[in-house]
Parts: structure tokens; sequence; C-alpha cells
């Protein structure tokens, strides 16, 4: 095979060996991204619970500051005993006395019932918190193994440069501005296989006569669909 195609054939393998690494080095952020967001969605629930106990927390908070101010009603009430004169203004201060009472005891009630609440929303925050933090860990690894996987691959990738780069010293100028204008043109894909009579980077059919000089491999041959690049490879070759 001539020299110059073979070259050609060594840089194209070197430039899409050079696209595949890159792919894998800007698909890994959203990779990341993605993990981030489902720790997101765990972390709003934990909250979200978090939330509803604090605010029944507040609820009993003031549901107390309630109880402390109808205590402070009754001692104030029962001080002005000693000015009651008549049978029936004691009765009216026992009456006054027992309704505010009663309205003690149903807030102590709704203090109760807070409490109980407070206790499951505890529990479920809780468990909330403990799938949350799990869910941190393994964000944290991800993002750990992440970054390992990203310095790898931009590691391998200098090393890919280097070795195109030494390709590309030895091509032909003419030859090489062809291949950089194809390979830009072709999506990363300059030079294909004729398999088959077949172009490999358009599937079209490549002419008898073509064929025929391709075989020879003396010559650089573009498709004259796609303008790339053929060779023709011996079986075995
Ligand atoms: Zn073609």
């Amino acid at each position: 095979m001539q020299e110059n195609i073979k070259l050609l054939i060594e840089l194209q393998e070197a430039d899409s060996a050079i696209i595949r690494k890159k792919a894998v080095i800007d698909s890994l952020p959203a990779k990341l991204l993605s993990v981030e967001n489902l720790f997101k969605e765990t972390l709003s629930l934990y909250e979200k619970e978090k939330q509803k106990c604090e605010l029944l927390e507040k609820k009993k908070k003031d549901k107390e500051r309630a109880i402390e101010d109808i205590n402070e009603k009754i001692n104030k009430t029962k001080a002005h005993a000693s000015n009651i004169k008549t049978n029936k203004e004691y009765q009216a201060h026992l009456k006054e006395i027992e309704t505010i009472e009663k309205e003690r005891y149903a807030i102590e009630d709704e203090i109760l019932s807070a409490m109980e609440a407070i206790e499951a929303a505890a529990k479920e925050v809780k468990a909330e918190e403990l799938k949350m933090k799990a869910e941190k860990d393994k964000v944290e690894a991800f993002r750990k193994e992440v970054e390992k996987e990203t310095a790898e691959a931009e590691k391998e990738l200098e090393e890919l440069k280097v070795r195109r780069m030494a390709i590309a010293d030895k091509v032909d100028s003419d030859v090489y501005g062809i291949y950089m204008a194809l390979l830009e043109k072709c999506n990363g894909l300059a030079v294909v296989e004729a398999r088959d009579e077949i172009c490999q980077g358009c599937n079209m059919n490549i002419p008898p006569q073509m064929f025929v000089e391709l075989k020879k491999n003396i010559e650089t041959i573009q498709c004259q669909q796609c303008d790339r690049i053929l060779y023709w490879k011996e079986s075995g070759e």
C-alpha cells in the first residue's frame, strides 16, 4: 500500500480515537448532574418533612402560650374574689372561672394531639434524613469517581494527541490539507474503506473502473458522492 494512504488510515484512526475520547469526557458532567438532581429530590423531601415538624412545634408553642395567658386570666379573676359581696356575684364568679377552665382543657387537648403529631413527624424526618445522608454519600462517591475518570480520560486524550501529531508530521502537506478539510466537512470521518465496492462513509456503490484504480492503492481517490478518501484493504492485510 502506498505510504500516503497508510499514513492517512493511521491518521484517521488516531482522530477517531480522539473524537471518541472527547465524547467520553463531554458526557461525564451530564452523568454527574443527573445523579445530583436525584439527590436534590431526596433532599427536598427531607426538608419538607422537617418543615412540617417545625410547623407543628410552632403550633404547640402557640398553644402553650395560650395556656399561660389563660392561667393569668384565672389568677386575675381569682384575685377579684375578695371584692365579692353577694352570693349572686359569687355564683357568677365561679361560672366565669369554670368557663375559662373549660377553654384551658380544650387547648390542653390540642397540645396533646400536637405532641402526637410531632412524634410521628419526627419519625418521618429521621427516616428521610437517613435516606438523604445515604444518598449524599453515594453522590460524593460518584463525584469522586467521575473526577478520576475525567482526569484519566484527559490524560489519555493528551497521549492520543501526541501520537496523532507524530503521524500528521509524516503526511504530505497538500494531502494533509485535503484530509483536514474533509474531516471538518464529514463529521470527523475523512478516510473510509471501500469494502465490497461500497463506500463505508456514505454507502454509495463505487463504479467498477474506480474500484480497479482503488485496488492499486497508488493514488488517493475520493468518493464521488461524499468526497471521502477511499482505500481498499486486501482481506487479511
Ligand atoms: Zn462516499
